[in-house]
């Protein structure tokens, strides 16, 4: 790697109270007490000190600034690191910042702070990702788990599997390097049940994606029923009672931004099926069949019933479009009101009855009153993220990359199980074994391939 100096700024567009200049590298605190004129030098590390941004050639001073200096390897990337602290004014941060260029600087790629901490050895590849999650995170909930990830725990989780898979696989190796020597050779059904346990393990890390992947990236929920049934006020429901999330994500179209809830620290989308009527048309079929794909892409269904008034025709048709689908929440809402449809309708006995894929609940509610709403919030959670009560914090993946790799490991160990039980030789065996490790060893990063770098880092925003 290059032993440039790297500059950004390192706050969000914008103005604002404080805009920071991060810089990085060998020449950073020789480049800061250029442009910045300080009380006295050298720079006190681990200290902030106040300074002043002046003009170039008349020495005018355009801002009061705040300096902090950390000397490698005790900063962020691990090199010589200079945060200037200015005002949040857009022109004075960009002014810094191509002073900065001029005394040889050069501007930072996106994510390239966090790279070089990876690639200086002060964090793995997972604590790096965990950085991009963290500035993401929607809910404290997210942030705790992604501040987990940040400490190591994703790592942490996969080590000690990792580590049985190297010992079974030196104990193959050593067993075909010392052949005349006398290590003793390890029997096939030891073998196959090592490969087994460690198979087992991932197994779970592995069925552990699928909350983690809610937890990263929230749920949607489809909210389907005839008009008038309480949908919106539901939805408006679980929004007042858990905080609505502010969506600050660069970049997101405003109309792609539905409101979304926070359940548990769970962000909870809200799919917008408004018109899943019969169509009248050609135009309008387009319109429902969008909106029908919808729902069946939504993490869960929620259909929500008019108890106060008799079950119809039409309930059964759309109970039966989405028994299908799979788990499916039904509320009979308006609880406040004399019930109508009785206990169970014509419609939800059939639903208990035949179900197969996933399952169904029903909740009485009223969006009225608030009757019921902790126990939808409850059968939301359970229907839709059902391990979330047996993972603790930090015990799950959450990231596709390396849920992928821990299936490619799997696919691994299938084949050394199936090699083992065949009595294959062990140097056959050991490369199946090897198809194992090698994916657990691109998660962390202990080897990796620049373009997986490409992947991380260029989904962070510059400055980071
Ligand atoms: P949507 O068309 O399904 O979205 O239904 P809305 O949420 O707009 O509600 C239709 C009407 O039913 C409104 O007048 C609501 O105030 C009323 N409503 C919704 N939920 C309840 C409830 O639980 N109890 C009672 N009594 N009225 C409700």
């Amino acid at each position: 790697m290059t032993d440039a100096t790297i500059v950004a700024i390192s706050t969000p567009p914008g103005r604002g109270g404080l805009g920071v200049v991060r810089l990085s590298g060998g020449q950073a605190i020789e480049i800061a007490t250029r442009l910045i004129k300080l009380p006295k030098l050298p720079l006190e590390t681990q200290h902030a000190t106040r300074g002043d941004f002046v003009e170039a050639e008349s020495g005018r001073v355009l801002d009061q600034v705040v300096v902090t200096c950390f000397r490698a390897p005790h900063s962020y990337t691990a090199e010589d690191v200079v945060e200037i602290s200015c005002h949040g004014a857009p022109i004075i941060l960009r002014n810094l910042e191509e002073r900065c260029l001029a005394e040889g600087a050069r501007p930072a790629e996106p994510g390239e702070f966090t790279m070089r901490a990876f690639l200086n050895g002060r964090i793995d590849l997972t604590q790096a990702e965990a950085v991009r999650d963290l500035i993401e995170s929607q809910t404290i909930y997210q942030a705790r788990v992604a501040a987990q990830q940040l400490n190591g725990s994703v790592s942490a989780r996969l080590k000690p599997h990792k580590q049985v898979l190297l010992e079974l696989i030196a104990r193959l190796e050593a067993g075909i390097d010392f052949a005349e020597d006398d290590v003793s050779v390890i029997d096939w059904q030891e073998i196959v049940s090592r490969i087994d346990r460690i198979r087992g393990d991932l197994e779970t890390v592995a069925a552990g994606y699928e909350y983690g992947r809610i937890v990263r990236e929230g749920l949607t929920l489809a909210i389907v029923g005839r008009p008038n049934v309480g949908k919106s006020s539901l939805f408006n429901r679980l929004l007042n009672e858990e905080r609505a999330i502010v969506t600050a994500i660069p970049g997101t179209t405003r109309d792609l931004v539905a409101e979304t809830a926070n359940l548990c620290g769970i962000p909870l989308r809200f799919v917008d099926t408004a018109g899943v009527r019969e169509a009248q048309d050609e135009v309008e079929k387009i319109g429902v069949e969008r909106t029908f794909s919808a729902i069946a892409d939504s993490d869960l269904r929620l259909m929500v019933v008019d108890a106060s008034e008799p079950w119809t025709e039409e309930d059964t048709a759309l109970l039966e479009k989405l028994r299908p689908l799979g788990s499916l929440l039904i509320a009979l809402n308006k609880s406040d009101l004399p019930p109508r449809v009785t206990d169970v309708a014509p419609g939800l006995s059939l639903a208990h009855a035949d179900l197969k894929v996933g399952a169904t609940m029903l909740v009485r509610t009223s969006a009225l009153t608030g009757e019921g709403i902790h126990d939808l919030k409850e059968k939301i959670l359970a229907l839709a993220v059902p391990a979330r009560d047996v993972l603790p914090e930090g015990e799950f993946i959450t990231n596709l990359r390396h849920q992928q790799l821990v299936k490619n490991s799997l696919a691994g160990l299938a084949k050394a199980h199936q090699a083992a039980e065949q009595h294959t030789p062990h140097e056959m065996l050991l490369l199946d074994l090897y198809d194992a490790l090698r994916p657990l060893d691109l998660i962390t990063g202990a080897t990796y391939a620049d373009d997986v770098l490409d992947i991380i880092f260029k989904t962070f925003c510059v400055g980071k």
